[in-house]
């Protein structure tokens, strides 16, 4: 008899262990996916924010791709329970269904701050499809919305980006010292904040939000603890998050944070599997499982799982943690170990031009890096992603780092230099060439063809 594989969540941990299991599994093994929301993509939502895509391309697969994938779409429908004694889970209306292979893929929510007022019309997250809706619709009648945004961490400069590229009027609000605390450090920090300066966008830092209110005459009041009273059209909180948690209360799956798996995405139970937001794994530079709550961690955590999950033995080496956002305009990234103040750094800040690099050294591997700058810096770009892949791959880089001491903004040689390409070339997740994923709705194809030269490079002629 067939196995039964069920999936919960329709977000990129999900929809890529589908294929993964389609990949190695073939079409034995059936699979029911359980989703409240369309499978999409959150990543894509501040494009569709910033006006820059419609809706539709935030999803990431529509009725005729799990037709194709011969997969049991069950979307609108919510898991209230897993019972792994019984190999079972209750859905929302009572009813109940038997897995052999389980996957626990459903992400993590926004954790709103301690504060009135955050259940004001007008006052919310942006984190779904239905809070991107919800934010176009009331901020369309006006020309020019103030919004104010609580919270200064990665998704929330995300967001902030959107809504400086739709030219609304925008200013932060940040509990601690410095804007992006868990991305960067004091300096890079520096920068970014002098940039937002820049541009008029007003940053409060060091303050919490005291309260919430409606404003006479509309609009919301938001007081800082300090006694600042800034009004505005909207307030967007991106204050934390939280894994999804609730349908594994009492369940016996083990918890830290978020579910806790091993290599092979497995539980404490060896075929129920957890991966994205709501799984807690292995990591590289660091012996304890995290959370990577970023969507690479998600797609590889959903990649290793589905493999497992089909038989095919694979190990994940751990995910590396790495944020790179795009500040209205600045580009800043962070890598590992970023603020392991034991590491010996290279820094090189010019706070004229918010350029600051900082490489966090440990013997002659690089283990962390903070970077901002320019993306019409030479090079600025390209030695991120080198950078990203030196740490990937662990390489000593031997008698590089000497050279890299003497010329930071020359990555590019030391990354040649130490052979960083050839490790990459077939390293891959699962053992097999990653292949073009295609697009997922209306049964078309991109058009652009990856050519002869690099199938060739990556040896999938
Ligand atoms: C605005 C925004 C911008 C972002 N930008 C970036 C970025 O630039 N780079 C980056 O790396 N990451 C980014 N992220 C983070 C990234 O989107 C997440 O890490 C990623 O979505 C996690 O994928 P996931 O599959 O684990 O969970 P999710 O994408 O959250 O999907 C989980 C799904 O499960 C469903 N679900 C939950 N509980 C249940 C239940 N009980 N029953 C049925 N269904 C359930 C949820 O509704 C959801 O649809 C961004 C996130 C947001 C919100």
């Amino acid at each position: 008899m067939a196995t039964q594989h069920i999936i919960i969540g329709g977000g990129p941990a999900a929809t890529n262990a589908i294929e993964s299991i389609r990949e190695f599994g073939g079409d034995e093994p059936s699979i029911i996916l359980i989703s409240d929301e369309p499978a999409h993509s959150r990543m894509a939502l501040p494009y569709w924010l910033a006006g820059k895509i419609p809706e539709k391309h935030t999803h990431t697969a529509d009725d005729a791709y799990f037709q194709k994938l011969n997969v049991d779409a069950r979307i609108g429908t919510r898991v209230s329970q897993v019972d792994p004694a019984n190999n079972s889970i209750t859905l929302d209306d009572g009813s109940q269904l038997e897995f052999e292979k389980l996957l626990i893929a459903t992400g993590s929510s926004p954790v709103n701050p301690p504060v009135s007022g955050t259940d004001l019309p007008g006052v919310q997250p942006l984190w779904s499809l239905a809070d991107t809706q919800s934010v176009l619709d009331a901020t369309a009648s006006l020309e020019k919305p103030h919004v104010v945004l609580v919270g200064a961490g990665f998704i929330g400069f995300i967001v902030l980006n959107a809504m400086f590229k739709r030219h609304w009027d925008l200013t932060v609000v940040e509990r601690e010292s410095q804007v992006l605390p868990r991305m960067l450090d004091r300096d890079g920090a520096s920068c970014v904040e002098a940039h937002l300066s820049k541009l008029g966008i007003g940053v409060h830092t060091g303050v919490s939000v005291q309260k919430i209110q409606e404003a006479d005459g509309g609009g919301k009041t938001v007081e800082l603890e300090n006694g600042t009273q800034l009004s505005a059209d909207m307030v967007i909180l991106a204050t934390g998050i939280q894994a999804n948690l609730g349908l594994i209360e009492n369940s016996g799956i083990e918890t830290d944070q978020a579910i806790l798996v091993n290599d092979q995405m497995q539980t404490n139970f060896p075929n129920i599997y957890a991966a994205g937001d709501v799984a807690q794994g292995p990591i590289l530079y660091n012996d304890q499982p995290q959370i990577h709550a970023i969507q690479t961690t998600a797609v590889d955590h959903g990649r290793v799982a589905g493999a497992n999950m089909a038989g095919h033995e694979v190990h994940y080496p751990g995910s590396l943690l790495m944020n790179v956002a795009d500040v209205c305009g600045l580009q800043t990234a962070s890598f590992g170990n970023w603020n392991d103040s034991q590491a010996h750094n290279m820094t090189i800040h010019n706070s004229d031009e918010n350029i600051y690099r900082k490489l966090l050294w440990t013997g002659d591997q690089i283990t962390g890096a903070i970077f901002t700058g320019y993306a019409n810096d030479v090079g600025m770009l390209t030695d991120i992603g080198m950078v990203k892949g030196i740490l990937q791959t662990h390489t000593s880089l031997g008698k590089w780092k000497a050279f890299l001491e003497e010329n930071p903004f020359d990555i590019r040689r030391a990354y040649i230099g130490a052979g960083v390409a050839q490790k990459l070339i077939g390293v891959t997740l699962t053992g097999q060439a990653s292949r073009p994923r295609g697009f997922h709705f209306d049964g078309t194809t991109p058009k652009a063809k990856v050519s002869a030269a690099h199938a060739t490079f990556m040896e999938t002629m």
